[in-house]
């Protein structure tokens, strides 16, 4: 059973010099804000991707839903009980997250099965003959063979590594899994069977996926809905078919535009224009301004609001939805 996951005017924001550093070398303290106030709802089952460039907070948000990093502002909301700042062990089981590197997190002196039975123990999800069991139950739900419980991590594959992250995080019957460019690792062959692997999973187990990834490619099959961030913001939070077909923020369009095609050789694809701006330093207006090539004065002194046809279909830019035309 899954349930509604909310985020109400979440904010994270890094001090870079403390206030008392800051008073002694006779300078204001600097603060990086990684996100800036964001809010969503996501329904039990839907398949979310979170897509934008390095840097611009997306997988800090992954840390603030999973319980690693505390917010500065706002809160998380899961099935409406507001999970604290803290988390128990009951709500960390309840969002689980799939890394980019499996690796780090599967100890190379234990086996599959024993690694698996460990955390059933420590979480007292299963005992005696129930952790076989389980351990079977959940390779296969991650479609590898039974004789993966005897190997260790060195004897198998990226792919393979991969699986088990999946069914380490699965193991704790989550309701929300959140995977952070946990397929950016993998060649191209691996991410395909990995991507359906996650849409098998929730066809079959009902879970909530947030898909957190710098390629907007790589989503395109798995997604419901796609939002897309730029330096600690949502610019547009639309259902996938949309967004892929009609895009309405500058922004995505490049990121579309940027994205590796087979009708394009090597080397030949667009990239963005410029760097994204400091953290630290938000630009005024809308924070893409600086890259917009339809920036107009009213973009840099008010910011744009995301707003659209429905509550899940929105983008912040002040020329949105209308006539391509009149855009560019
Ligand atoms: Fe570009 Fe203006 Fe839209 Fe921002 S609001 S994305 S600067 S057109």
């Amino acid at each position: 059973m899954t349930s509604e996951l909310a985020v109400d005017d979440l904010v994270v924001r890094f001090p870079l010099r403390s206030a008392m550093v800051a008073r002694l070398l006779g300078r204001t303290s600097e603060v990086l804000t990684a996100v800036d106030g964001l809010s969503f709802t996501v329904p039990p089952g839907e398949s979310v991707a979170v897509v934008g460039e390095s840097g611009c907070g997306k997988s800090t948000l992954a840390r603030c839903l999973v319980g690693l990093q505390a917010p500065t502002a706002g809160r998380i909301r899961l099935g409406g009980q507001v999970l604290p700042r803290r988390r128990t062990r009951g709500d960390r089981r309840r969002i689980q997250m799939v890394f980019q590197d499996p690796s780090s997190s599967l100890n190379p002196t234990m086996t599959v099965a024993t690694m698996l039975a460990e955390l059933l123990h420590v979480h007292d999800l299963a005992r005696g003959d129930q952790v076989r069991a389980r351990v079977a139950e959940l390779l296969e739900l991650v479609q590898l063979p039974g004789r993966i419980a005897a190997a260790y991590p060195r004897d198998l594959s990226g792919g393979q590594r991969q699986r088990i992250g999946i069914a380490r995080a699965l193991a704790l019957e989550p309701e929300v899994l959140v995977a952070d460019e946990a397929v950016a690792a993998l060649d191209a062959s691996v991410q395909a069977s990995v991507l359906n692997l996650f849409a098998e999973l929730r066809a079959r187990l009902g879970l909530t996926l947030i898909f957190i990834s710098h390629d907007l490619a790589a989503v395109r099959h798995v997604a419901d809905r796609v939002m897309v961030m730029y330096l600690g913001a949502v610019v547009e939070d639309r259902p996938a078919e949309s967004l892929f077909t009609d895009p309405q923020h500058p922004y995505t369009q490049a990121l579309l535009d940027a994205a590796p095609r087979l009708d394009r050789r090597l080397g030949d694809e667009p990239s963005l224009p410029g760097e994204p701006p400091s953290p630290v330093a938000l630009p005024s207006g809308c924070r893409f301004h600086p890259r917009c090539i339809h920036a107009i004065d009213h973009c840099r002194e008010t910011e744009p609001v995301l707003t659209g046809p429905s509550a899940t279909d929105r983008t912040a830019c002040h020329l949105a939805w209308r006539d391509t035309h009149e855009r560019r």
